[in-house]
């Protein structure tokens, strides 16, 4: 599919990806690019990378596709970095989790005649490094693309079709729209994972020793989530402050609707509530989310 491919960070979803370009032989060469030495030594143990550099322009000369596959808050000045290697002609792709902010940040720096499309493969674990990543991880799942008006059909057209290699299912939306549903559907849930064990954190230690054994009942889940890599996550309330503050501000009320309904025995409300959510697990259950 492509020559000459370039991923810029090798880290949970930059190796996933790389796996799957070896599995399916999407890329005539694999160049990296990463902050640290360590991962680009990493990188080539495992057999992803056919060259690695520390130097971002230097991974992207001759690509034609580029991917970047760092924190959200690293991209605009990957992108300023690596400028001077870019080769006519080519895509620039990413895999952030927040779309609009990437368009701005990474966009002002590409000259004409280079193809931004930004991507969101909607998949993840709380793992983090070279060594966490799998092919398998993107299958079935659903990947977003956000590309600004008036792209280049083509460039997005490859685009597509290597994520749908990767076993995904390619969507098209506008980035803000994008930042709006994953600030519902996933930036909400982590930043309330990590509320609830921050606040387990912070019992007195009896307390907390029996969180911990008893955490099946509910608390070993948002451990879990609570257990995602603190600097993208960092980036993404940082770089999606709108909207998550927005979907914030929905739930804050439901939650004191709730709250009241416990204090005024209001049996009705809280079985009505229970109900419908249980009727949303069921539709994501059918939809091959769960
Ligand atoms: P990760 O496993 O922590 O890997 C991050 C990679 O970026 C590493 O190779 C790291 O290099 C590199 N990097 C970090 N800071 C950098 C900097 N300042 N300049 C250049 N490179 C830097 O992260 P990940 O989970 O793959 O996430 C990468 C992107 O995917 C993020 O934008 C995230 O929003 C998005 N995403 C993540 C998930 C998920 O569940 N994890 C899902 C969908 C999308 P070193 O190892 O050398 O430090």
């Amino acid at each position: 599919m492509f020559n000459r491919v370039a991923l810029l960070g090798i880290g949970l979803i930059g190796s996933s990806l790389a796996r799957v370009m070896r599995r399916d032989s999407l890329a005539g060469h694999i160049a990296v690019s990463s902050r640290t030495q360590a991962s680009l030594d990493k990188a080539m143990e495992l057999g992803l990378a056919d060259s690695i550099t520390l130097d971002p322009a230097k991974a992207v000369a001759n690509a034609d596709l580029v991917v970047l596959c760092a924190p959200i808050g690293a991209c605009g000045e990957l992108a300023k970095a690596m400028k001077p290697g870019l080769k006519p002609g080519a895509i620039v792709s990413d895999v952030g989790s927040v779309k609009a902010a990437i368009i701005h940040d990474v966009g002002q720096h590409l000259p004409n005649g280079v193809h931004l499309v930004p991507g969101h493969p909607v998949a993840g674990t709380e793992h983090s490094g070279p060594e966490a990543g799998f092919p398998e991880l993107f299958k079935g799942r659903w990947c977003i693309l956000t590309p600004p008006p008036q792209t280049n059909e083509a460039a997005i057209g490859l685009v597509t079709q290597m994520w749908q290699a990767a076993g995904m299912n390619v969507e098209i939306m506008d980035a803000a729209h994008h930042d709006h549903v994953l600030a519902i559907t996933s930036h909400l849930p982590h930043l309330i994972a990590y509320s609830i064990v921050a606040t387990a954190t912070d019992l007195e230690s009896h307390l907390q020793k029996e969180v911990i054994k008893f955490s099946a009942s509910g608390f070993r889940d948002f451990t879990r989530i609570a257990a995602s890599d603190p600097t993208m996550w960092r980036d993404i309330f940082l770089y999606n402050k709108e909207a998550v503050l927005d979907v914030l501000g929905r739930f804050t009320e439901d939650l004191t609707a709730l709250q009241r309904a416990i204090r005024r025995d209001e049996s009705n409300t809280l079985f009505d509530t229970f109900t419908r959510t249980r009727a949303i697990r069921r539709s994501v259950v059918e939809a091959k989310q769960a």
